[in-house]
């Protein structure tokens, strides 16, 4: 078995704690027997130490003043067309741009970022989740931000001499570019799903966006080929609309794309790697390429399982529609409402461990993939 090394500091990042919570440290107090236990315990591992192997790990007060749960739930938004509107100048109920609210106001798309950081959410990679790498500083949760078809999320007005782009203030991009200038500690990040149009601004210039992204900090991901439900495709057909796909991001971008499928219409519905008519989703030839696929993604209503727990499925990771009902029908508003009223995944700062109370995982077995990590439990 490999020990990692445990250093214990009881107040060292309080000032997170603090800033979260509003509460405020008066003095270090030191720990009396009446203080909870922690209980740490370091699976079996055949990884070598990281290099930097200081965990800072918490008293059982501390975690429990933040709320410090890495079995409960992450939202990952799903949003699809941004358009440079007010609220106003819409028929429909807040930012909806159409009636079902699947494209977004520039000013509500603008206003969920900000509500997001304010409530104590920060940014992180899809692919990260997927990884079961959650990297949020203590006190923090985590937020995730997808968008589908493509369609008005970059739009593109030009090259600057010195060859980045000039986006469209108003589209996904340009909205999440000013965001990203405003907060630095916000990790501003997405991932975008694309069909063989990509943007829409041409193909060339298309390419050239694609790697301005990923070398920024953006993520694409496949949609397949011809925007279809595969729930109705032959295993052949699959393998063209998902095959065809990756190999044109492989070209584009070389080994940059995430290999995660969001399934168009979230169909099927009952996506299962088992299932033969299915299993072109998750591995692969098509034309001579292999690929494979490691996470698909459903369509929209609630949020997700944490990726540690027994109900999480890979194959079926649930979003939220980022959409306005007044509060109701999932909506976000609602979504965010039942996650900050004790069910949302509220991290320990430390990606490599896994932090919660031990009262919530009593079975025994709601605790299910530790991807390596250290589980710490408190009470
Ligand atoms: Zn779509």
């Amino acid at each position: 078995m490999n020990i990692r090394k445990i250093a214990v500091y009881t107040l060292v990042a309080s000032m997170s704690l603090a800033a979260f919570t509003g509460c405020k440290k008066e003095e270090e107090t030191t720990e009396t027997s009446l203080e909870p236990t922690v209980t740490t315990t370091v699976p079996e591992t055949t990884e070598t130490t990281p290099e930097t192997s200081t965990f800072v790990t918490y008293t059982a007060a501390e975690y429990r003043d933040a709320g410090v749960n890495e079995l409960n739930s992450v939202p990952i938004l799903m949003y699809h067309r941004v358009y440079g509107m007010k609220n106003s100048e819409t028929e429909y109920t807040g930012g909806n741009v159409d009636k079902d609210g699947y494209n977004r106001t520039s000013e509500a798309f603008e206003a969920d970022l900000r509500s997001y950081y304010e409530m104590g959410y920060r940014m992180m990679r899809l692919t990260d989740y997927v990884d079961g790498y959650i990297d949020v500083p203590f006190g923090y949760s985590p937020v995730i931000l997808t968008f589908d078809d493509g369609i008005r999320d970059v739009v593109l007005e030009g090259w600057n001499a010195d060859g980045s782009p000039i986006f469209d203030p108003t589209c996904a991009i340009g909205i999440l570019e000013k965001i990203k200038a405003e907060y630095p500690d916000y990790n501003v990040t997405a991932t975008f799903f694309l069909n063989s149009g990509l943007f829409g601004n041409g193909e060339e210039n298309d390419r050239k966006v694609l790697k301005w992204m990923v070398d920024n900090g953006y993520d694409i991901g496949n949609h397949t080929w011809d925007h279809v439900k595969l729930g109705d495709c032959s295993a052949d057909e699959i393998e063209k609309q998902v095959g065809k796909m990756y190999q044109k991001l492989e070209e584009i971008i070389p080994g940059q794309y995430v290999n995660i499928v969001a399934l168009p219409f979230g169909s099927p519905e009952n996506v299962s790697s088992d299932n033969p008519q299915y299993s072109t989703i998750f591995t692969g030839t098509y034309d001579g390429f292999s690929y494979t696929t490691k996470a698909s993604l459903l369509c929209a209503w609630t949020r997700s399982y944490s990726p540690f727990v027994r109900e999480y499925n890979a194959n079926a990771i649930r979003r939220i529609r980022g959409y306005d009902h007044n509060g109701t029908e999932c909506d976000i508003e609602m979504n965010f409402k039942e996650l900050n009223d004790g069910r949302r995944y509220i991290s320990d700062g430390d990606p490599n461990t896994i932090v919660f109370p031990s009262s919530d995982n009593k079975s025994g077995d709601w605790l299910k993939t530790t991807y390596g990590h250290q589980v710490i439990t408190y009470d």
